[in-house]
């Protein structure tokens, strides 16, 4: 038996059978994609599930080295949706059938912004009929906050570790108390404690990560049972500190790669989680997020904020989908699925069956 076929056949990984897994290249690269293909089929189905996604406000109090909406970058042009631009886009996602949707911001911790959530979780939920599933992606806050946001119809929250290697993350922050890695880690316990459906992930093909770094993170997901994981190639932004490491970066070819390598072993790995195939991949080939569902991936995050806004929320270059109207996204992704062989879970919210089993 080849050593990928062995590898393949275990029942569970090492890091040394996971950093081979990344390196495989040709037919043992295939072999790699159709065995997440076939453990795909099996545990979760080929459906996808829509969370239309709102980028809700570029402000932010952080000052991540990666990151193009970071609070020194004056180069971005601020914005906050209305409360009325968010319920809208949400009824939107409601009436197109997508079940669910995802509320994303930089990260605010006044009790200003704190209210706010949770006043539209209760507007969003009247207006839908609670007929969303919620998820939130609006960084680290206190336990009470989680619970409060919680406790008015959110469901899953999103809170990507970005690097589980503590000295690889402290060389993507700064060194303070707002970029915490144990307080990231705690504020994932205390997200597990309240209820919701946990969801993680890193960035790939960071300058300084290497492929034992990768198969490390892939094995922390495991060890904290995490219910959903976004996780996707890091792709440099011009106005951000770790530009100057771009000429030691992986070509981005390589980065999409390593990134949907790295989502067909968490699939071997984690059966039965909600794995999302994210938009950066898109950011590099433009069936990127299509060639995720391929390789394990069961989730997509049509980016639904209103148009007027997408430009100025720009994590990374090439950001697509920024001068696409709602109806064109809508239909291309259904064309470019239906050749996936997926379809698509209309009107079902496509909650993690990993979450369910653990609370059942
Ligand atoms: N502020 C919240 C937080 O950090 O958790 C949520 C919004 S933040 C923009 C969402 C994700 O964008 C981060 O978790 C990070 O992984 C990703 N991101 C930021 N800059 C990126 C970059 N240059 N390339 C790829 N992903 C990036
Ligand atoms: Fe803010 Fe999130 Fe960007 Fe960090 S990754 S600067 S917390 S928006």
């Amino acid at each position: 038996m080849s050593t990928i076929d062995s590898i393949l056949s275990k029942r569970e990984l090492t890091k040394e059978d996971i950093v081979i897994l990344l390196e495989a290249e040709a037919e043992d690269k295939d072999k790699l994609y159709a065995k997440a293909a076939e453990v795909k089929e099996h545990y979760v189905g080929c459906k996808v599930y829509f969370r239309g996604l709102i980028e809700m406000s570029n402000y932010c109090r952080k000052n991540c080295f990666y990151c193009g909406i970071r609070s020194s970058n004056t180069n971005t042009e601020r914005y906050n949706l209305t409360d009325e631009e968010v319920v809208e886009a949400a009824v939107l996602a409601w009436k197109n059938d997508y079940a669910s949707i995802a509320l994303q911001s930089g990260e605010k911790d006044t009790k200003e912004f704190v209210d706010r959530i949770t006043m539209l979780l209760g507007k969003i939920n009247r207006a839908t009929k609670g007929g969303l599933g919620i998820t939130l992606s609006m960084g680290e806050q206190t336990e009470d906050t989680y619970k409060r946001w919680f406790d008015n119809g959110a469901i899953r929250y999103l809170l990507r570790i970005e690097a589980s290697n503590k000295e690889l993350y402290a060389k993507l922050h700064p060194n303070n108390k707002a970029h915490d890695f144990d307080n990231r880690i705690e504020c994932l316990r205390l997200l597990r404690r309240v209820g919701y459906q946990v969801g993680s992930g890193v960035m790939i093909g960071l300058p300084f990560q290497t492929l034992d770094n990768l198969a490390e993170d892939l094995l922390w997901i495991k060890s904290m049972d995490i219910d959903m994981v976004g996780m996707g190639p890091y792709v440099e932004h011009p106005d951000t500190p770790l530009y100057k490491y771009k000429d030691q970066l992986l070509p981005l070819e390589e980065r999409f790669t390593l990134s949907l390598k790295m989502t067909a072993i968490l699939r071997i790995l984690m059966k039965d989680i909600n794995i999302v195939a994210p938009t950066a991949l898109q950011a590099i080939d433009k069936l990127g997020r299509e060639k995720g569902l391929k390789v394990g991936a069961n989730v997509i995050m049509p980016n639904i904020t209103p148009g007027i806004y997408r430009d100025s929320y720009k994590l990374y270059n090439n950001k697509p989908c920024t001068d696409e109207a709602f109806d064109d996204s809508k239909s291309s992704l259904e064309a470019s699925i239906r050749l996936t062989g997926d379809t698509i879970g209309y009107g079902e919210q496509g909650n993690s069956p990993h979450f369910k089993k653990r609370v059942d």
